[in-house]
């Protein structure tokens, strides 16, 4: 296992987070200080007009690039180039599974290499949040360990271990959200049922608001029993408002989320677990029920002390932090694990 030196990179970086909807650039510095940013509309089934979205972010994050001509053609970007992507990243930079965007097989990090001129790394999204975290957010004062849970319209995880993010054999750790917590529950869109994030992701926060309004578990004054159909938003906006019945749809999905942290620091012990993503709108309306059912499920709970369980620091810009200061520190000459080719 190879150990990334803790010591910060000097410089600067660029980081793109590819998300469903959403492609979020910006220019990172190596504290983590995000010098400029850019945001386009994710082309989401066309792999040819993702990578070419990435392009133009990172030429109008870097400015004096010249302009392509070719595949063959690189632009000589002149700074590190880090991605974050949802979906399955190999440790080739290729991506694998995506349920979310039409791009599986794409060598997106041999692209944009041969595009840019400068090794690209890739990665998966929750991994490059959980790397922003550590280095820069909640967890920058951590020695060397934390779990990352994204929350949004699906579930991330990430993992650091001993200093290091651990991206598993073939790069494809460590979703988090795909852990079976309740076998025979609800389906997920991974295609088993009763995982984390078939419970407690927003669209779970969603469809339990749908299903408690089905079975008459709704008052007919709260906003949820007129909504067409309730997302994970909607649910926090009436929650927020003080709506009884939205409140306990997120204690519900928190409790979930809080079952699977449990599981998560009884396997792995670490320093701190840090839940981000958009369903943190909510805060502690899904936070306080999280850690209320993670505690009460610690092993040996009266004789240890329960890591904190606190809200991501970096908000939205988690993973295009840490994508850029994952290719800062590899371009530096740090050891990287990603960067070696899978065995
Ligand atoms: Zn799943």
């Amino acid at each position: 296992m190879l150990s990334v030196d803790p010591r910060p990179a000097e410089g600067v970086a660029v980081g793109v987070d590819i998300g469903g909807t959403k492609l979020a650039g910006g220019l990172i510095g190596a504290d983590g200080s995000v010098l400029a940013r850019d945001r386009v509309d994710t082309p989401a089934h066309d792999a040819d007009a993702i990578v070419e979205a990435v392009l133009g972010v990172v030429e109008r994050l870097t400015g004096a690039c010249e302009p392509g001509t070719g595949d063959s053609a690189p632009r000589g970007v002149g700074v590190p180039v880090g991605v974050g992507a949802a979906g399955m990243i190999d440790l080739g930079g290729t991506v694998r599974y995506a349920p979310n965007l039409d791009w599986s097989g794409c060598q997106l990090g041999a692209l944009l290499t041969r595009r840019l001129g400068v090794t690209v790394t890739v990665d998966n999204d929750g991994n490059a949040a959980a790397w922003g975290e550590y280095r820069c957010g909640a967890g920058r004062d951590t020695r060397a360990s934390l779990v990352m849970l994204t929350v949004g319209t699906g579930v991330g995880g990430g993992l650091i271990h001993n200093g290091t993010l651990l991206r598993g054999a073939q790069g494809f750790g460590a979703e988090f959200g795909h852990m079976v917590i309740a076998e025979g529950g609800r389906r997920c869109p991974c295609g088993n049922t009763g995982c984390l994030e078939a419970l407690a992701s927003g669209t779970a926060i969603g469809i339990t608001a749908r299903e408690r309004r089905e079975s008459g578990g709704v008052p007919t004054d709260s906003p949820l029993h007129h909504a067409s159909e309730p997302t994970g938003k909607s649910v926090t906006i009436a929650a927020h408002a003080g709506d009884e019945a939205a409140r306990a749809v997120l204690a519900e999905c928190g409790a979930w989320l809080g079952v699977g942290i449990a599981s998560l620091v009884n396997a792995l012990d670490p320093e701190m677990v840090v839940v981000g993503g958009g369903a943190m709108d909510a805060g502690e309306l899904l936070l306080a029920p999280a850690r209320e059912a993670a505690v009460q499920r610690l092993m040996g709970r009266s004789r240890r002390q329960a890591p904190p369980i606190v809200r991501a620091g970096l908000a939205d810009d988690g993973g295009l932090v840490g994508a850029a200061l994952l290719a800062l520190e590899a371009g530096a000459g740090h050891p990287r694990p990603a960067t070696r080719d899978p065995v």
